[in-house]
C-alpha cells in the first residue's frame, strides 16, 4: 500500500498543475498516471491559451465572450474565476520558462481565436500544449514530486453511505502496467481526478487512444454525478482520414474555408456574416456539414481549409507543425494546396460535477481539467479556454486538497442546492443495469475504516483482473467498436430523436455483451488488451449518460442541435443535466445554471457571430 497526503490521478496539464499547487501548500503529493507525464494528451494542444493580458483587454470581456460562447449554460462564478486568474497563471508559466511566441518588442504574442472579441490567445507556435506540459513537468521533477507512471487507476476507494454527500474518498486502486501488480494508494487529504477527455467514445476524434474518460466513469460509479454530458464539441477542422486536428490557429492567422464550388461559404452562404471562419466552433461545424449534406462538399465528405495566402515565412514561423500534420496524415502540402477538413469529436464540455474549487459532492474527492465540469464551457467551449481551465482549476483543486484555506464556494454540488427530477420517459429502459458481475463491479466498497476499505477494494480489483484473464468470453474490441460506431452515426453534430433512441438500444446490447468480456492475452506485462478492456467499461458508462442527456434535452443550445427542437428554450432549459449512478441504475436530474456573476448577471441574448 502506498500512502500520501494527496494523490493526483493524471499527469496532463491539470494533474501537473494540481500536484505543484498541493506541494506548494505543504502536502506530500504523488501523481499516478497510466501514461508517462509528457505523453499526456495536453501535449497535442496546438493553438493556445486565452488570457486577458493587454491593457486594451479585460477579464470582464473574456468572461462575457465565454458566457456567450457557452450559450448561457456556464456557471458565472466558475467563468469569472477562469478569466480573472488565467493572466497570472500564464505569467507563472512564462516565469517557469515556457517559450511563448513573442512580438518584436518582446511581449508574449496573442492571436485571434473563434468567438473572442479580442485577440487574447497566447501561444508557443502551434505546439502550445507540448511546451506547457514540458514546462510543468520540469517543475514536478525539480520539486521532487513522486510520479507513479504506467499505473492504470481502476477505481476510487469511497465509503458507501446511501447519500453520496455523506461519503468520503480515501484513495484509489491501481494496476501496474509494467508488472501486473494491483495495489492501493491511500490519500487522506484528497484524491484529485485529472484524467482528461473521453474522445474514444466516438470513432472520429482528435483525442488519443488513451482518452477513455476513466476518471469520469470512476467518479460516477462512486456516486458523483456526471454533468452536461450531452454537450460534445465537434471541431470543424480535423483531417478526414484520421481525425488529427488542424488547429484553429490556422483560421486565427487568416486561413479560409471553401466548399466544393469554391465559395467562401461562411460569408457567402450567410452562416456568420461578421466573424466568418472565426465564428464559434459549433457554428462552423454545422456550416461545414450543411455544405456537405446539400451537395456542395468535396467527395461528399469534407471542405477545404486554405492557408497558402499567408505566405511561407508566416506559416513556418507560426504554423509549422500544421504543415507536418497535413503532409504526414493526409499527403497535403499546406504551402501549395488547400487542406481537406471535416468536423470531428474534440472535447467534452461536461464531466465530473464540481464547484469552482474542484470539489465534488464526495468528501476528499476533487476533479480538474477536461474530466471535470465546473462549469466554464456550458453548451460550447471557446477555443483556447481549455488550457487556462487546466491551470486555474488544477491549482485551485491542489490547494484545496492540501488544506489551504479557500473562499466559500458558490456552486452547489450534488442535490445540495435547488434541483428537479427529469420528466423524460425513455422508450428504451435505462434501468436494471447489471454491472455487478465480477467483470464490471461497482466502485463503492462496504467498510468505513479507511485501511479496511482500501484492502477490500484492492482484493476486489485483483479478483476482477484474475477473472478477466482466466475466463473465456467476448473480446472488448467488438463491443468498443459498436459503441463508437453508433455514437458517431447518431450522437454527432446533428441529432434526431429516433436515432438517439436507437443508440440507447445499441448501448444496452453492448452493456449486456460486456458482462461476458474476457482477455485472451494472459501476460502480466504491458497487457494492453487488459487495459483496453477495463477502459471499454468506462466508455460504456459515459456513452449511456451522454445519450440519455441528449434525448432528454428537448432544445437546441450550443453544440446540442436537435432536429425536432430548433430553438434555445431559456424558459425551461437554463439548467444543467446531471446523471447519477443510483441504486444500480442511472438517474437523470437537473439543477439551474448560475448566470449571476460578481457584479452583473449575464442575460441570455441571441448568439450571432
Ligand atoms: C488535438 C488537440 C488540440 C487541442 N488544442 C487546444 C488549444 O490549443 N487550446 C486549448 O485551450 N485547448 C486545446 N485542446 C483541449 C485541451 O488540450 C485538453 O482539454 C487538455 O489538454 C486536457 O488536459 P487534462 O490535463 O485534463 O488531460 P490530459 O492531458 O489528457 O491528461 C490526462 C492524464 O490522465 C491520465 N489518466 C487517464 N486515465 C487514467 C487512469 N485510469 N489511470 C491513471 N491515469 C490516467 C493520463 O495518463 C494523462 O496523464 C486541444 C485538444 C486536442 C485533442
Amino acid at each position: 500500500m502506498h500512502e500520501h497526503d494527496v494523490v493526483v490521478v493524471g499527469a496532463g496539464g491539470a494533474g501537473l498543475r494540481a500536484a505543484i499547487a498541493a506541494q506548494e501548500a505543504g502536502a506530500d503529493v504523488a501523481i499516478v498516471s497510466k501514461l508517462h507525464p509528457v505523453r499526456s494528451h495536453t501535449g497535442a494542444a496546438e493553438g493556445g491559451i486565452n488570457a486577458a493580458l493587454r491593457d486594451a483587454d479585460s477579464w470582464e470581456d473574456h468572461a462575457y465572450d465565454t458566457m456567450k460562447g457557452s450559450d448561457y449554460l456556464a456557471d458565472a462564478p466558475a467563468v469569472e474565476a477562469l478569466c480573472q486568474e488565467s493572466p497570472e497563471e500564464v505569467i507563472q508559466l512564462e516565469h517557469w520558462g515556457m517559450p511563448f511566441s513573442r512580438e518584436e518588442d518582446g511581449r508574449v504574442s496573442q492571436r485571434p481565436f473563434g468567438g473572442l472579441s479580442f485577440p487574447r490567445t497566447t501561444y508557443a507556435g502551434a505546439e502550445t500544449g507540448h511546451q506547457m506540459l514540458h514546462t510543468m513537468y520540469e517543475q514536478v521533477v525539480k520539486r521532487g514530486i513522486t510520479v507513479y507512471d504506467e499505473w492504470h487507476v481502476m477505481d476510487l476507494v469511497v465509503t458507501d453511505e446511501p447519500d453520496p454527500a455523506d461519503r468520503t474518498c480515501h484513495g484509489v486502486v491501481a494496476y501496474d502496467i509494467q508488472t501486473g501488480e494491483v495495489n492501493g494508494f491511500r490519500a487522506d487529504g484528497g484524491v484529485i481526478l485529472a484524467t482528461g477527455g473521453m474522445g474514444q467514445v466516438f470513432d472520429h476524434t482528435t483525442n488519443a487512444v488513451a482518452n477513455t474518460g476513466d476518471g469520469v466513469a470512476m467518479a460516477y460509479r462512486a456516486g458523483v454525478p456526471m454533468e452536461d454530458m450531452e454537450f460534445i464539441q465537434f471541431h470543424p477542422t480535423t483531417l478526414p482520414s484520421t481525425g488529427v486536428l488542424i488547429s484553429e490557429g490556422v483560421r486565427g492567422e487568416g486561413g479560409i474555408l471553401y466548399n466544393g464550388e469554391g465559395e467562401r461559404f461562411m460569408f457567402e452562404r450567410g452562416y456568420a456574416n461578421n466573424d466568418g471562419e472565426l465564428a464559434s466552433r459549433d457554428v462552423v461545424s454545422r456550416a461545414e456539414l450543411t455544405e456537405v449534406n446539400e451537395g456542395r462538399g468535396i467527395e461528399d465528405e469534407y471542405v477545404h481549409l486554405d492557408m497558402r495566402h499567408l505566405g511561407e515565412e508566416r506559416i513556418l514561423d507560426r504554423l509549422e507543425n500544421i504543415l507536418h500534420l497535413a503532409e504526414d496524415f493526409e499527403g497535403a502540402d499546406g504551402l501549395t494546396e488547400p487542406m481537406p477538413v471535416k468536423p470531428g469529436q474534440h472535447y467534452a464540455m461536461g464531466g465530473i460535477e464540481t464547484n469552482e474549487h474542484g470539489e465534488t459532492v464526495v468528501d476528499g474527492l476533487y476533479a480538474a481539467g477536461e474530466c471535470a465540469c465546473a462549469s466554464v464551457h456550458g453548451a460550447n467551449r471557446l477555443g483556447g479556454n481549455a488550457l487556462p481551465e487546466l491551470i486555474v482549476f488544477g491549482k485551485r483543486a491542489g490547494y484545496h486538497a492540501a488544506g489551504k484555506e479557500m473562499s466559500e464556494a458558490e456552486i452547489p454540488t450534488g442535490k445540495n442546492g435547488e434541483w428537479e427530477p427529469a420528466d423524460y420517459e425513455f422508450e428504451i429502459s435505462v434501468g436494471e443495469v447489471d454491472s455487478r458481475g465480477p467483470a464490471a463491479a461497482d466502485g463503492g466498497a462496504v467498510a468505513t475504516d479507511a485501511e479496511a476499505l482500501l484492502r477490500t477494494a484492492v482484493e476486489r480489483a485483483r479478483d476482477r483482473v484474475e477473472t478477466l484473464l482466466s475466463r473465456t468470453g467476448r473480446n472488448h474490441a467488438e463491443i468498443r467498436s459498436t459503441v463508437q460506431e453508433t455514437m458517431t452515426a447518431n450522437v454527432n453534430v446533428f441529432r434526431e430523436e429516433d436515432r438517439l433512441e436507437e443508440t440507447l438500444s445499441d448501448l444496452r446490447e453492448a452493456r449486456e455483451a460486456y458482462q461476458e468480456v474476457a482477455v485472451s492475452d494472459p501476460s502480466r506485462t504491458f497487457n494492453t488488451d487488459l487495459i483496453h478492456t477495463m477502459e471499454t467499461r468506462n466508455i460504456l458508462d459515459i456513452a449511456e449518460a451522454l445519450t440519455m442527456g441528449a434525448l432528454a434535452r428537448r432544445e437546441f443550445r450550443g453544440a446540442h442541435w436537435r432536429k425536432e427542437h430548433q430553438e434555445r428554450k431559456d424558459e425551461s432549459w437554463l439548467k444543467h443535466t446531471l446523471v447519477s449512478w443510483n441504486g444500480g441504475e442511472p438517474e437523470l436530474w437537473y439543477k439551474p445554471a448560475i448566470l449571476e456573476g460578481e457584479s452583473k448577471t449575464y442575460e441570455p441574448k441571441v448568439r450571432s457571430y
